[in-house]
């Protein structure tokens, strides 16, 4: 498949492993990661934040059950909810997930948000899980691109530059990292993976996420659709 879909299918095979409850996807555009992830059994909330309502609304619809869910009704209850909003800006209704996904989100990020970034992610909404994937710009000799693999992206990172950023939010909000990749490189081709991934895991699980509640309560993301199963 598509380096796309196998990004998808990646995350698919993590909630299969960790059996994650409650999953969010930041920078979620038109919902095609949340719409597979919507099979599987162990989760029960669907979260996915982007800036763009436009692009998240292109395919929103495809969240919504469809005649078949209603005539085999299944044991389990899913939430899907949709917002409108940035991964700089803390919203209550971010705390408390076991997973939460960033592919290919961070790339397109201005220097200042990237900064507030780990901040906001790790330790705000410090989900026991972080999965960020980013295209890996040693392997871009390879491909046909010039220059950037997309004009909106701010930077592409080599895998020393990747891994050094990684490392340091880990060490800092107390989670522990591991690399992998998609896209392996011609025999040979000593470049790494065409899209590199780090998988976070954090290194305690109970938290001050009750302190946080009452430190934030302010909602600042706009709910663009909510479905109950
Ligand atoms: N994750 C999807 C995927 O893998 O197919 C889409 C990746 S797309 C290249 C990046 C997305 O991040 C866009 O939909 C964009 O609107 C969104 N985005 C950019 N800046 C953002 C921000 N500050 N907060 C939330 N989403 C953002």
């Amino acid at each position: 498949p598509p380096l796309y879909k196998q990004r998808y299918l990646f995350v698919k095979q993590l909630v299969s492993r960790h059996k994650p409850k409650k999953v969010a996807d930041l920078g979620c555009a038109d919902c095609r990661l949340l719409w597979l992830l919507k099979f599987c059994c162990s989760v029960e909330e669907l979260v996915g934040v982007d800036i763009s309502e436009d692009v998240m609304k292109q395919k929103m619809h495809t969240l919504s059950p469809i005649p078949g869910d209603y005539l085999q009704p299944s044991e389990k209850c899913l939430t899907i909810t949709l917002y409108q909003g940035s991964v700089t800006q803390k919203d209550p209704c971010m705390l408390g997930f076991d997973m939460i996904t960033c592919i290919e989100l961070i790339e397109h990020l201005e220097a200042k948000e990237l900064e507030t970034f780990p901040e906001v992610v790790f330790g705000f909404m410090s989900p026991a899980m972080i999965v960020i994937s980013t295209p890996n710009s040693e392997f871009n000799p390879l491909l046909p691109t010039e220059t950037f693999r997309h004009p909106d992206h701010k930077f592409e990172w080599n895998r020393a530059q990747f891994q050094n950023w990684s490392q340091a939010a880990a060490a800092r909000y107390n989670y522990t990292v591991e690399f992998t990749g998609l896209g392996a490189p011609p025999p040979g081709k000593e470049v790494g993976f065409c899209t590199q991934i780090g998988v976070f895991m954090k290194n305690y699980r109970k938290t001050d996420e009750h302190d946080k509640l009452q430190e934030n309560k302010e909602h600042v993301y706009k709910t663009v659709f909510r479905v109950v199963y």
